[in-house]
């Protein structure tokens, strides 16, 4: 009798939800053909196979390099009770610290795009009441001490009746770094508008919708050609040097073929400080999204950055150690016009060695520090010295300390996995949380699949259904305890 082998290779075991009924299953990890797939079984629903990798060599850099101790936050608010993710949060089984927590002060929007993970829309009209903002932003200090980046989202944020108030009360709070997420409308159609936002100065940063420099692009993704506002918002960040991030929705087929454009036009605006880049998660208004069409991956991403960008390389686009599996990054030096990558020098010894996890690098000291020893003239390491003259040569001399927030250019990939594609392993060490009225953090993708709106009630009935079978398990276990 010949044995037979399974034509793939069997990775890890993880847990997931089931796509159809959002109840726990488990899942395996398998690498075929250099591609990575997750196996997914519910009961009641059969078999799912979602790809999460293209590139099992980038997969695995991931989970087996670019590991990091968990950081963790100064306060839990809920207990270990249903399990993850019914839990959240944070529950004391979450694995990461809040790198960004997202606060959303309104659900109202002046667009109403086919494309929103929040279903926002004009029709919506809550605004968060200012002492609940406040509320909300103390749950943030007391979680995380000094927060890295809080970003203000919503619907549209700057359309609070007390935005300034808002930002007034951030300011007033230990925050580092502090986001605008905006589709730019108010900063393109009001100029004071920029201008008061101007006044806060640093440590502000716009978080600016920016899908593409094609107008059929934004109908599809926006239900409006934008790109005039959009090109006027920008005029308005570089007129009073608001620091900005562009933030591309990527769709496969519709504007993945366009991150090459994007990067290089960034780098062309002076308050650009990088590109952030958002493969479609299926949640919220998701209109026409087909998985199996409009899906990316971050390793398809990774590929797409170093086939258009002309600046980054594979080798360049490396794993955020807090949470590799759904973070990437490339950072780069930007002196004039010319552009030098960096993260190709930050091995991860460097970036494991950082004193904190976050995924705002250049807010680190220990890693700007080795960042400014990278580049000082006359002192890098030994194993880094042949590419570090071919790069030195191509500067121009450089005093490693004068360099600034305004001299780095990074390219983050965000992936936010949903139902098909959530690894309950990797959602554990989720970095971006939203913040509740009652104090609560709740994972980025968790929150969307579970905690907004009306998808509390199916939250609510799996936990039923989750207390009925742990009852039932307790008494049969009163009744046949095990000797
Ligand atoms: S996602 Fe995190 S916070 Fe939520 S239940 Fe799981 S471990 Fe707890
Ligand atoms: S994606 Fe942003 S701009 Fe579009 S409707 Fe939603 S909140 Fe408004």
């Amino acid at each position: 009798m010949s044995r037979k082998n399974r034509p793939y290779d069997f990775y890890d075991t993880t847990s997931s939800v089931c796509t159809t009924c959002l109840r726990q299953v488990e899942a395996k990890i398998l690498i075929k053909d250099g591609q990575v797939f997750m196996d997914k079984w519910c009961p009641a629903h059969g078999t799912e196979r979602v790809l999460m990798a293209d590139d099992a060599d980038y997969y695995r850099l991931a989970r087996e390099v670019y590991v990091k101790r968990p950081e963790m936050p100064e306060h839990f608010s809920t207990a270990m009770q249903y399990g993850c993710p019914y839990d959240c949060g944070l529950c004391p089984d979450h694995m990461q610290h809040s790198c960004l927590t997202v606060l959303e002060i309104t659900d109202h929007c002046n667009l109403r795009c086919p494309v929103c993970y929040a279903d926002s829309g004009p029709e919506r009209l809550t605004h968060k009441p200012l002492a609940v903002v406040e509320q909300m932003l103390d749950a943030i200090v007391k979680n995380e001490g000094e927060p890295d980046v809080v970003q203000l989202s919503g619907g549209e944020p700057t359309l609070h009746p007390d935005f300034f108030a808002i930002l007034d009360a951030a300011r007033a709070r230990p925050i580092k770094h502090l986001m605008i997420n905006t589709n730019g409308i108010r900063l393109a159609q009001e100029p004071d508008f920029a201008a008061r936002l101007a006044e806060y100065g640093r440590g502000i940063e716009i978080y600016l919708q920016f899908d593409s420099l094609r107008g059929e692009v934004h109908q599809a993704l926006r239900g409006a050609d934008l790109t005039r506002i959009r090109r006027e918002a920008l005029e308005a960040c570089n007129r009073h040097k608001l620091s900005t991030t562009l933030v591309v929705t990527l769709k496969r087929g519709l504007n993945d073929g366009e991150i090459g454009d994007i990067i290089q036009f960034g780098l062309t605006q002076p308050c650009v400080r990088g590109v952030t880049l958002q493969p479609i998660q299926d949640a919220g208004r998701n209109t026409d999204f087909e998985s199996a069409r409009h899906r990316l991956t971050v390793s398809e991403i990774r590929r797409r950055i170093a086939e258009q960008s002309g600046v980054f390389t594979l080798d360049d686009v490396v794993p955020v150690p807090c949470n590799p599996d759904t973070l990437a990054m490339a950072y780069a030096l930007k002196l004039g016009d010319t552009v030098t990558p960096l993260t190709r020098h930050l091995g991860p010894d460097v970036l494991l060695a950082g004193d904190a996890n976050t995924i705002v690098f250049e807010r680190d000291p220990a890693l700007k520090a080795q960042l400014f020893k990278l580049f000082s003239t006359n002192h890098s390491p030994d194993s880094q010295a042949s590419c570090l003259s071919d790069l030195l040569c191509c500067l121009p001399k450089i005093d490693a300390p004068a360099l600034s927030y305004e001299n780095v250019f990074r390219v983050l990939i965000v992936q936010f996995m949903d139902a098909q594609n959530l690894d309950i392993r990797a959602l554990k060490k989720s970095c971006i949380h939203m913040v509740q009225p009652d104090g609560r953090m709740i994972p980025f993708e968790s929150h969307n699949l579970f905690y907004r709106d009306e998808r509390q009630q199916t939250l609510q009935q799996i936990r039923a259904e989750i207390d009925a079978a742990t009852l039932a398990r307790r008494q049969v276990f009163r009744v046949h305890p095990v000797s």
